[in-house]
């Protein structure tokens, strides 16, 4: 999971918006979850599999927008 993949999928116009069924147009605010694990004293940071992502439409009077970790659902391959 990688914002190339959310990039390349809007390209594509692989993510249909939820609302008008159009593709969406754009994506903003990517950011990768990072957790923190305990390992004895130490507390290393590693890189978690969750990126969220803000979702815009962007198509004609849609004002479709969503800030969600489950984008991937918004994909069809
Ligand atoms: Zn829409």
């Amino acid at each position: 999971m990688s914002e190339k993949k959310v990039k390349e999928a809007i390209e594509n116009k692989k993510m249909a918006c939820p609302d008008c069924k159009k593709p969406i147009q754009k994506y903003s605010k990517y950011s990768e979850t990072i957790d923190a694990v305990r390992d004895g004293f130490n507390i290393q940071e590693i890189e978690s599999h969750s990126a969220r992502v803000t979702l815009t439409c962007g198509n004609d009077e849609c004002e479709w927008e969503e800030r969600t970790e489950y984008w991937e659902e918004y994909i069809n391959e």
